[in-house]
């Protein structure tokens, strides 16, 4: 009798504690611009093991050197022990502690996030300001090798006065305090944001699903109800665009502060998987409601941003992956990505001044630019797509361009039965289906099989070099 309680205490015990990773997020000391964090497993790991912060994070085409801004990291030992992890010497985002052998319960470290601020672009940075801390989760969460793929359960804990919201699991009632967030494993958690404080409205708008959206601007609180009005607007278009929506729920998530230092970086929006964050300063912001005009002519960011959910976060081709990575990929098709879904607003939209911006970034720049391949120009902008942002302009504008043809074609050959609507809902079912990215050889293939008319020498023509 007693072993089999025994028995049964164990295998309940194990089942309980099925690898479940928990995460904790501390920011108490509003003096200090320091979060503490802890990554701790189910059960104690044995050492040697490896910490990895991402330096790729999905639409960003760029470098984020997050290492740069860890300090005091440490295992911590099943005795309670602290020992120090050491720094890949070779510039890795990753540490090690190699006491092969020993027992480690956890991992510590703080994050910097004034020091991440003032070394990075605004639109891959969290923040702190007085009664703020807006936080990108992949810029303070990294990974324990072998262990991305868990669940895990993520405490945050702040000021008892704070509010906190997380578009993991977002609300119109807000968190004080503390909040556990789940996440079916580390890549979920990452690619979610965190506002903290009690200088920040959030408000909840009846869409196709509910719709969030948070702001921060640091000088006076901004109207937000027109941004409501385009979340919802763009839900309506997306959903009749794809036939559905693949989220539950979708958070605005908006930042507008004075700068650390001084810098002249165009202000851009971020994508995740059921959310978007916009960084900028306090020039743009919204004081009162908008006229129609207005509303129409400022939405293509928004419906941009979230037409990102469906391409290309859920349908992908080539190097580019819907999640953060140790090294960026270089990435063959960013004017799919980027080109494509700018081609959705204009589209929908109509607004000319687009397309002049397209056409402008494609022949009137610059002739190092022009001469580049298309595969070239997107190798280019891998890593540099907003920090030249000549070559993200030029290169999501030679795809769009490449789609306004391609639609102008469609329309032609089909008597205007057919669009280049039906080619992304095409690629966006295929995706679905397939679970895969598609590859370059496919492409071609694909939007030709869409609407069964050929689009290939609009494509290889869009591949050359601009004349
Ligand atoms: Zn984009």
């Amino acid at each position: 009798m007693r072993i089999l309680i025994i028995l049964i205490a164990i295998s309940s015990f194990s089942s309980f504690s099925s690898a479940q990773l928990r995460y904790t997020l501390s920011y108490k000391d509003s003096s200090a611009s320091v979060l503490k964090v802890s990554v701790e497993a189910s059960s104690p790991l044995t050492a040697p093991l490896s910490f990895i912060m991402p330096r790729s994070i999905p639409g960003h085409y760029g470098v984020c050197y997050y290492d740069h801004f860890i300090t005091n990291i440490f295992v911590v030992s099943n005795s309670g022990v602290k020992y120090a992890m050491v720094k890949n010497g070779l510039g890795a985002p990753r540490w090690s502690y190699a006491d092969t052998g020993r027992q480690v319960v956890r991992i510590e470290y703080e994050v910097d996030l004034n020091r991440m601020e003032r070394n990075s672009m605004p639109a891959e940075a969290s923040i702190v300001r007085p009664g703020f801390a807006g936080i990108l989760n992949y810029s303070v969460f990294g990974w324990i090798e072998g262990t991305e793929k868990q669940k895990v359960q993520c405490k945050v804990s702040t000021f008892t006065n704070w509010s906190i919201f997380s578009t993991n699991q977002p609300a119109a009632v807000l968190a004080k305090g503390g909040m556990d967030i789940n996440a079916e494993n580390y890549y979920e958690l990452a690619d979610g944001q965190l506002f903290m404080g009690t200088a920040f409205q959030v408000k909840e708008f009846k869409g196709i699903t509910p719709l969030f959206v948070a702001s921060y601007c640091q000088t006076r609180e901004e109207w937000i109800d027109d941004y409501g009005l385009q979340g919802t607007m763009s839900m309506e278009i997306l959903k009749d665009y794809f036939g559905e929506l693949p989220f539950q729920h979708y958070s605005i998530m908006l930042i507008k502060s004075l700068p650390l230092e001084k810098g002249n970086y165009p202000s851009l929006g971020m994508e995740h998987l059921s959310s978007s964050t916009f960084f900028g300063d306090t020039t743009g912001m919204r004081r009162t409601a908008m006229s129609r005009d207005d509303i129409k002519r400022t939405m293509p960011t928004f419906l941009h941003h979230m037409g990102h959910a469906l391409i290309p976060l859920r349908s992908y081709g080539d190097a580019y992956r819907p999640y953060v990575m140790e090294i960026p990929p270089i990435i063959n098709n960013i004017w799919y990505n980027e080109g494509f879904m700018w081609f959705l607003p204009y589209d929908e939209l109509k607004l000319q001044n687009m397309k002049i911006n397209f056409d402008n970034s494609v022949y009137k720049t610059s002739s190092e630019i022009k001469k580049l391949s298309l595969q070239q120009l997107s190798q280019a902008a891998s890593t540099m797509y907003s920090a030249d942002f000549r070559l993200g302009r030029a290169v999501f504008s030679r795809g769009a361009l490449m789609a306004v043809e391609m639609d102008n074609y469609l329309k032609e050959k089909s008597n205007g039965t057919r669009s280049m609507k039906d080619v992304l809902r095409y690629l966006y079912n295929w995706s679905k289906e397939n679970r895969r990215p598609f590859t370059m050889e496919e492409f071609p293939l694909l939007i030709n099989e869409a609407c069964h008319i050929d689009l290939s020498s609009i494509y290889k023509k869009w591949l050359l070099p601009i004349q």
